[in-house]
């Protein structure tokens, strides 16, 4: 049960097309930058981003760089140059990273590609329908660097989204349209962002589609798998190179599927994850869970790009919604609902929750949602304490004692439905 090898992920042949697909995320804007070729807008992974291409930006997610930082394990080391700030360590600690790395003037980005620093802002747009975090830490770099900050303000906890809060939030996407023209210099052009939010609705569809091949018995990818190819869908949604990658993606993952091949050689157990990833330790979860013939199956994290309610015949008020539909914005109940669902279609044995300690909005376990839906769904849970990037939050033996336990309890309460 506890038997060690060495194991490795098997390899989705996609992969270089995404890796060359986020490199030249970079190169082209550090060349903007350098050149003064384009405008570039910093915009929080889940902010306007459709609207921004529509109006000629080069966008930029500095949530990705926080991933970047917290996966080469940067990030500890960057945290507390922050906090000397004032900035608690109880905050994001993508914020508190990445504000870390502009101080101490170190990128993952220089070892990747070369790249001395990230790309200066022309203007900061965020949206707050994730946290609050963003607003504060976009606004950081506002007084620092003396850029515009504009955003939108999006109602939060909601079960059921009425016409008035997509009526709003219509609106304060428009009212965007005016501070944006003043920077970029050029006027707002609506078949652009017409053609944006199109792109954007086709990635989230294929995407969506790629997750859910991981539906089939065995699967034939990995939660950890799609943290990785989910990277287009972040920096490049609204571009039709997005689109071409997750078609290709899609068809090799069908493929695999129609094969029989299993990302998890003979998986006996599926498993949800709620919460963030660890990002400084994918590879070891994932080692781990593979050695115990388990495969993370889904996740809400993974999820949380599709917006396929996008619609470029009503641009502004579809983004409204796809924007505010999101898990994070809910309550409680709808999010019980979401997971209750994805158990029917996903078929798993148990959900892990990741309460990160940095990371409120993101930690579902702390309102005693793992005990209900494991009484309703009458599968076993287990949170693991821990953090996005802050690895002195988490205790690696600690958590790997209690996978392992809590596999062995999967074990003898159910014989497995697999043994593929
Ligand atoms: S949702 Fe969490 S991880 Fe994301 S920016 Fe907000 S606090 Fe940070």
């Amino acid at each position: 049960m506890t038997e060690e090898k060495t194991v490795k992920r098997k390899k989705i042949a996609a992969a270089d097309v995404c890796k060359k697909i986020m490199a030249d995320h970079f190169y082209e804007m550090d060349e903007a930058v350098k050149t003064g070729s384009k405008k570039i807008a910093w915009c929080t992974s889940v902010g306007p981003a459709e609207l921004l291409r529509g109006m000629g930006f080069l966008v930029y997610f500095p949530e990705n760089h926080g991933a970047m930082l917290g996966a080469t394990r940067m990030a500890t080391e960057l945290i507390p140059h922050a906090n000397a700030l004032g900035y608690s360590p109880d905050i994001c600690s993508y914020l508190t990273c990445d504000i870390g790395s502009y101080l101490q003037k170190k990128t993952p980005l220089k070892m990747a590609y070369n790249i001395d620093s990230v790309p200066r802002p022309d203007v900061l747009v965020y949206n707050t329908n994730q946290c609050r975090d963003v607003q504060d830490w976009f606004a950081w770099y506002s007084r620092e660097l003396n850029v515009p900050l504009v955003g939108v303000h999006t109602h939060r906890d909601i079960g059921d989204i009425g016409p008035a809060q997509i009526q709003d939030i219509a609106a304060q996407i428009q009212e965007l349209i005016p501070p944006l023209e003043e920077v970029s210099g050029e006027k707002f052009d609506m078949d652009r962002f017409k053609e944006a939010v199109g792109y954007s609705r086709r990635t989230s569809e294929l995407w969506r589609a790629c997750l859910e091949t991981a539906a089939a018995i065995p699967s034939p990818w990995t939660f950890f798998d799609a943290t990785i190819h989910m990277g287009p869908a972040v920096v490049a949604r609204g571009t039709k190179q997005a689109v071409d990658y997750y078609e290709l993606l899609l068809k090799e993952l069908e493929q695999r599927v129609t094969d029989g091949v299993a990302a998890v050689d003979g998986e006996r157990y599926r498993l949800y994850w709620e919460g963030m990833p660890i990002w400084g330790k994918l590879r070891a979860l994932s080692e781990q869970f593979y050695s115990l013939k388990t495969c993370v199956v889904a996740s809400t994290y993974c999820n949380s790009w599709i917006f396929d309610q996008l619609d470029p015949k009503n641009p502004f008020e579809s983004m409204a919604v796809a924007y505010t539909e999101l898990f994070i914005v809910r309550d409680e109940p709808y999010k019980e609902q979401y997971i209750q669902d994805c158990f029917e279609k996903f078929k798993f044995d148990g959900i892990i929750f990741h309460d990160a300690k940095t990371c409120p909005n993101n930690s579902n376990n702390r309102y005693g949602m793992p005990e209900r839906l494991s009484k309703k769904l009458g599968i076993p849970v287990l949170t693991i304490n821990g953090d996005l990037c802050d690895l002195r939050c988490y205790s690696e033996e600690q958590a790997k004692t209690n996978i392992e336990a809590f596999i062995e309890q999967l074990e003898e309460t159910r014989s497995p439905r697999r043994t593929a």
